[in-house]
């Protein structure tokens, strides 16, 4: 043990004991207990991910013990718990279920160990400021001689990448420190002085340099606009690659990644693929919120109170800002090219256009109702609600334009960034609600009040295709030509019929075609059809979602069609009158045939000087 456990408060140890029924054992040593009872709980949620888990559901058989002796625990509440009057040092015992493979709880196998602080360790109340020790152990047994630890946590007496104690200065980082351990792939690089590891779990033939150097180019990037690193020993990239996977979490000196493997660089291949765009692109976000989120924070997060839902309408500015900003950063790094980036662009714009919801909600609402709403999508969604990870990114885009055009391109959000750093990042003062917002109006020298009532706290389309063109971008808008089509491209249809659609999301499924989500006012709407039945027949002809479209594309606009669907077991007929698809894809395309001013912005917004 190290030498002098005593200064501190809390002390925890965590073994993945029972990798096969998925458990952790964990302890915890309370060496000042609250005298009239000790009171411990945890967490209802992760921040990052603004919704109520209830981590104490996987909570097994807690025990208490002082002095030897048992001690009595009584449950106040769903996540709290309160020991029995005691003046001795408290051990508690307790088993943690980890079987959710996500970046937001933790999982267990044979194979690896994961876990989020939040999903494994108790909150000791009153103690919550004070240092804390954790002792991380391997499984027991020879089949894990090789397994290693990798966690941006401070070593306290345990090699790098070594199981052995590790510390923290409080509960709140405690918790921001997620450790996997296995026999990961590990690569490291350096940016802004300090060593970044990429830790990657999972089956995968990824190539390691390329990845290194890429994510090199990346974190350089935003480390130039903000100007400095926080203060942090090591960035750590912990990825999970799947066979399909998506999601990332961002921590104050690390990030958690689920990806498709198939989304990693092989060895030997040079071009970016849309996979692995896609994973930089994932990579670029979680890295910029190492400043924007995890530092830069509403003061409504300072300190976080992970016992209950935290209501704030800025998120537009931490996701959204951040959004806009992870793409950006490829092209300014040289990762892509400009119309890979237009590509993405417009891809944003397509799916934020094609919500009905976008007109229901605003931004400033999607954001602080995210914890019942954004989180808890259902197949009503498109119609109701609006992301503020994709209209808040294209805020973001129009702010930046905005601020280019009316500061005669001295100014950009860039500097908004720098302002929010060093003015309330690294002293760790928290941002009101409306604060941005004043500062942005003090940055362009002009009230923008009404542009955050139009586009913010209103429902309106922001005024892309005009801002654009101050770059010399086109904004185009057109017909989906397929279901799957996810827009950023000119149409691939040569004829010049107008495409016709059923207005609405469809799976496949064995017995037909599943609608998932039915658009508002669309044809499939009109007729009755509703998210769950599933089509089997159009005009009296069995048909599955391969060849419906194709087959609703043969009638002309302004008939009518039978369609026969399963609404639960029962068979029903519906008329669909088809209509012509909406404009409501996009796809952006360079006009140089414009002034050289135009040239010239675009050339400071991608930070390409000639
Ligand atoms: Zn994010």
């Amino acid at each position: 043990m190290y030498n002098d456990m005593s200064e501190f408060a809390v002390q925890y140890q965590i073994t993945p004991t029972n990798p096969e029924a998925h458990l952790f054992r964990i302890s915890c040593v309370i060496n000042k207990p609250d005298p009239a009872g000790q009171r411990l709980s945890m967490p209802a949620w992760i921040p990052g991910s603004y919704m109520i888990r209830d981590f104490a559901k996987n909570v097994i058989s807690l025990d208490a013990e002082a002095n030897g002796q048992r001690l009595e625990l009584e449950k106040l509440d769903k996540s709290t718990w309160q020991c029995a009057p005691c003046t001795e040092p408290i051990t508690l015992t307790y088993e943690v279920y980890a079987w959710d493979l996500s970046v937001r709880t933790a999982h267990l196998d044979t194979s690896h160990a994961y876990f989020n602080g939040t999903s494994v360790f108790l909150r000791v109340h009153g103690k919550e400021d004070k240092r804390c020790s954790i002792d991380i152990l391997p499984p027991e047994g020879d089949s894990y001689a090789d397994w290693r630890v990798a966690t941006a946590m401070s070593l306290l007496k345990a090699e790098l990448y070594g199981f052995g104690l590790y510390q923290a200065e409080n509960y709140d980082e405690l918790v921001d420190q997620p450790v996997e351990m296995g026999t990961f792939t590990l690569a490291t690089f350096e940016a802004g002085g300090i060593p970044h590891d990429i830790a990657i779990t999972g089956q995968h033939r990824a190539d390691m340099n390329r990845l290194c150097k890429d994510l090199e180019k990346i974190c350089n990037t935003h480390i130039s606009l903000f100007g400095e690193l926080p203060t942090i020993k090591r960035y750590v990239f912990l990825i999970m690659a799947v066979g399909d996977g998506y999601g990332g979490l961002e921590h104050r000196a690390s990030t958690s990644l689920l990806c498709s493997r198939n989304d990693l660089p092989l060895d030997g291949e040079d071009v970016v693929t849309d996979g692995y765009r896609t994973l930089l692109g994932l990579c670029s976000h979680e890295y910029f919120h190492t400043w924007n989120v995890k530092r830069i924070k509403p003061a409504a997060f300072i300190p976080y109170d992970l016992s209950e839902e935290t209501h704030t309408a800025q998120l537009w500015a931490f996701e959204g800002i951040t959004s806009y900003y992870d793409d950006l950063a490829l092209v300014r790094s040289g990762i892509i090219d400009l119309a890979s980036y237009l590509e993405l662009l417009a891809q944003t714009i397509t799916r934020v256009w094609r919500g009905q919801g976008r007109f229901k909600q605003s931004v400033a609402a999607s954001s602080f109702d995210t914890w019942t709403k954004f989180y808890k999508q259902d197949e009503s969604a498109p119609n109701t609600i609006v992301s503020y990870y994709t209209k808040g990114s294209l805020i973001a885009l129009a702010l930046d334009l905005t601020i280019q055009q009316a500061t005669n391109n001295q100014k950009s959000l860039d500097d908004l960034m720098r302002l929010l750093w060093q003015e309330y990042g690294k002293p760790g003062r928290g941002l009101a609600e409306q604060e941005i917002e004043n500062l942005l109006s003090e940055l362009v020298g002009q009230d923008m009040r009404e542009f955050f009532a139009n586009y913010l706290y209103g429902t309106q389309d922001l005024p892309l295709e005009k801002l654009l063109k101050t770059v010399g971008i086109k904004f185009h808008l057109r017909a989906a030509s397929s279901v799957d089509d996810k827009g950023g491209k000119p149409a691939d249809n040569s004829n010049n019929k107008p495409v016709i659609n059923l207005g609405a999301r469809v799976a496949a499924d064995p017995a037909g075609a599943l609608l998932t989500h039915v658009f508002d006012n669309g044809p499939a709407q009109c007729a009755g059809l509703a998210a769950g039945d599933i089509i089997v027949a159009l005009d009296g002809i069995r048909t599955n979602k391969e060849n419906l479209e194709k087959r609703v594309n043969r009638y002309q606009i302004n008939d009518t069609v039978s369609v026969h669907a399963f609404r639960r077991d029962e068979l029903c007929e519906f008329m669909l009158a088809l209509t012509a698809a909406p404009l409501d894809t996009c796809y952006l395309e360079v006009n140089d045939s414009v002034e050289t001013q135009n040239v010239t912005a675009r050339q400071r917004w991608l930070n390409q000087t000639p």
